[in-house]
Formats: C-alpha cells, sequence, structure tokens
C-alpha cells in the first residue's frame, strides 16, 4: 500500500469487521485438518484469523480469495469464528480499497456481466430463457403451483441448460402448474456477495424480489443450492420470506405423494456427492438418496468422504469464476474418490459441481470411465424413454 494513512485506514477496517467473532478465536488449529485446501497446498484458516484479529492482514495475497466457502472448518470451530463471514469482511475491504491479486481479476468482468445482464457469463438479459426452447413452458402467472427458477448456469450454459430441460420434464409428467420468469429475474447473487460485494448482491436480490412480489410468487423451485441458500436464509434480510425447495427436495416429494411415477429400471451402481450448500449448510441429506433408492436395479454407493464429511468440488464463495491451477483442483480428488467406488456415474444436484466435475472428467481422461449427471437426468431417464431433451 503507497499511502500510509490508506494503510492505517485499512487495519481500522479490518479491525472493525472482524469484531468479536474474530477475538473468539483461541488459535486451536482444528479449522486446519479439515480444509480441503491442505489436500493440495499449504494453507491455514487459523493464520488468516489471527492476522485479522491484530488487523495485520495482507489483504492483497491470494489466500482471502482461496476459501470456497465449503463450511468445514465453521462445521469443526470450538469457538463459533464464523471463518466464512469474517473471510468475506476481508473481502469486502479488498474489494473497497480495489486491492486484487491476478487470479481474481476475472472478477471484474463477472461484476459488469451482473450489472447490466444480471448473469456471470457474459450472456444477454432477454436469452435467459431461451434454454425452454421448443418445451412446454409458461411464464409464470398468479395462482400457479410453483415458480421454476433455474439460475444463471442451467439458463446458459450448454451443459446445464439439459439440467433445467430435464427438470421441465419431470415437471409436465408429474402434471405440476409451474412457470418461469425467464429475462425478468436476476442471478440469486450468492456468489458475489462471497467475493465481498456486498452493493451488487443487493441490487441483484432487490430486482428479484421486486419480480417474485410484482408476479405473486409464493413458492420457488430451485435447481441450484447456492440459490436455495440465498432465497432461503438471506433473501429474508430484505424483509421477505418465499417458501423455497430444492429440486432434490420436491422430486421426493412428487414421488411420495405419487405424482411421479418410476417405470424403468436403471440397473448402474452410483455415487452421490453432497454439494456443500445443500448439505453441510442446508441439512439435505437424506432427500438426494432416497429419491436415489427408489429407483429399481439403482446401486448406491459413498465415497470416503460424504454427507457432513462431503469433500468441496472448489466452486462455491466465487472460485468458480477464479483460475484454479491443475494441481490444485478438489474435484480432481473428488472424481478419484468417485472411481475408487466402482460407480459408473458420479450423480449430484448443483451447477457448480457438474461444471467442475465435468471439466475434472475431461482433464483427468475418465471420459471412458465415469460419468456426471444431475439427479434430474436420472430421474428423467426412468419415468419415461422418450422426453425431448
Ligand atoms: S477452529 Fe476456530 S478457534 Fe480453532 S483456530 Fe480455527 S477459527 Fe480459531
Ligand atoms: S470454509 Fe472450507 S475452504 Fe473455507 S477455510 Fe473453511 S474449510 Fe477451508
Amino acid at each position: 500500500m503507497e499511502n500510509v494513512a490508506d494503510y492505517k485506514e485499512i487495519i481500522d477496517a479490518i479491525k472493525e469487521e472482524g469484531g468479536d467473532a474474530f477475538k473468539r478465536c483461541y488459535q486451536c488449529g482444528l479449522c486446519d485438518t479439515v480444509c480441503p485446501w491442505n489436500n493440495v497446498i499449504k494453507f491455514s484458516m487459523r493464520k488468516i484469523v489471527r492476522e485479522a484479529t491484530f488487523g495485520m492482514s495482507d489483504i492483497g495475497t491470494e489466500d482471502i480469495w482461496r476459501c470456497t466457502s465449503c463450511g468445514k472448518c465453521v462445521q469443526r470451530c470450538p469457538r463459533d469464528v464464523q471463518q466464512i463471514t469474517s473471510v468475506m469482511s476481508l473481502r469486502k475491504i479488498a474489494t473497497e480499497y480495489k486491492v486484487f491479486p491476478t487470479s481474481v481479476r476475472p472478477i471484474r468482468t463477472i461484476r459488469s456481466s451482473l450489472a447490466s445482464e444480471g448473469n456471470p457469463l457474459n450472456e444477454k438479459r432477454e436469452s435467459r430463457a431461451d434454454w425452454a426452447e421448443g418445451l412446454d413452458v409458461k411464464t409464470f402467472e398468479e395462482g400457479m403451483e410453483i415458480l421454476y427458477f433455474p439460475g444463471c448456469y442451467p439458463s446458459y450454459d450448454p451443459r446445464l441448460k439439459k439440467v433445467a430441460r430435464a427438470t421441465v420434464n419431470i415437471l409436465n409428467r408429474a402434471g405440476v402448474e409451474f412457470g418461469i420468469l425467464g429475462p425478468e429475474v436476476n442471478c440469486c447473487g450468492e456468489s458475489i456477495r462471497k467475493t465481498g460485494d456486498e452493493e451488487l448482491f443487493k441490487r441483484l436480490a432487490t430486482g428479484n424480489i421486486k419480480a417474485f412480489i410484482d408476479h405473486g410468487v409464493k413458492k420457488i423451485l430451485v435447481s441450484s443450492p447456492h440459490c436455495y441458500h440465498t432465497f432461503k436464509n438471506e433473501y429474508p434480510e430484505f424483509m421477505v420470506n418465499f417458501e423455497i425447495v430444492h429440486i432434490t427436495q420436491y422430486l421426493f416429494e412428487l414421488i411420495n405423494e405419487g405424482r411421479l411415477k418410476i417405470k424403468k429400471e436403471f440397473a448402474k451402481k452410483i455415487t452421490y456427492h453432497d454439494p456443500c450448500y445443500l448439505g453441510r449448510h442446508n441439512g439435505i441429506y437424506d432427500e438426494p438418496r432416497e429419491v436415489l433408492k427408489k429407483v429399481p436395479g439403482l446401486e448406491l454407493v459413498e465415497m470416503a468422504e460424504s454427507r457432513e464429511d462431503s469433500l468441496c468440488c472448489g466452486g462455491g464463495g466465487g472460485r468458480i469464476w477464479m483460475e484454479t491451477p491443475k494441481n490444485e483442483r478438489f474435484s480432481d480428488l473428488r472424481l478419484k474418490q468417485a472411481v475408487d467406488t466402482g460407480a459408473e456415474e458420479l450423480v449430484t444436484a448443483c451447477p457448480y459441481c457438474i461444471t467442475n466435475f465435468e471439466d475434472s472428467r475431461l482433464t483427468m481422461e475418465y471420459e471412458d470411465v465415469l460419468k456426471i449427471k444431475d439427479i434430474t437426468e436420472v430421474i428423467q431417464e426412468v419415468i419415461s424413454g422418450n422426453e425431448e431433451t
């Protein structure tokens, strides 16, 4: 930092933001024993917390941007330090003072795409509903059973559009009266908030809330655990409360109510990956497994780290937008764990996990060894053989 006055200001800001949460830390180091970074490099959340306590953090380094907000350290910490919130506050200061290491620079492009088009993928707002072309999908109207909110990646990314389309095929097959809001909605804002951009998060969130209220939305179905988390746990900060359902919960409900009938066998060995924002952050472990267990012929096996101990894919906390060198990717380790179970398919329920796993599948040359699927893609196959995808 060139200017001494600025430096003093930053130290004060760190102390102020860190507050009591940082001070509760007694440096036991348990966070470092569970953090997935320590499988690939040397990284210490304990050190970040200690330095922040004294206002001595170097906010210009890569370290404060590494955290994927997987939640493992928060789950393990005996002193309720809330490491994710703490690291977010450091990112907030770095954002405010525009101090970014090179690896974080792509986020500037992401920010401008989110601000102008409402999505992080540099796609046009008007094409937000193009994924639904040729399918029986209506615009949401008041009185409909549920609003389907696919999120940004299933709306625009060619691989993830298949998930949105599979979801629609399932909803239509179950006779659910649903609609979408296409270009009227934005990114949920979860990941950009984790990069410390509170202002942009508020803009995206209030835009969505206005669209939901204007259309009389009460219940929202989401594909992404990140949308689930932020709609359910963070939008109430704006004094609103919508009923939020993740697709794994909804499939469980539709099957149990007899609205969705499984008609075909799926004779494969599969393993299920718990996305951090569905499992650790929201406690949804059983519904996806119960849904998969209802499929005749399907053999469900568990990986070395599953449920509360699930290994993060590496995509949370805004890391999905940052370049991670090949030998530092958690998704490579996860694929290895999946292959070690003897499973033919790795099934999950999060667009970020699928993106990272598909990348690793290519770079690790696992194309003939393992398939990556969203849970909706499995269920679509067993409810009918001829739906359009
Ligand atoms: S686990 Fe909690 S108390 Fe222990 S070092 Fe980490 S942040 Fe501090
Ligand atoms: S939230 Fe996860 S990635 Fe971040 S420091 Fe904790 S254990 Fe490591």
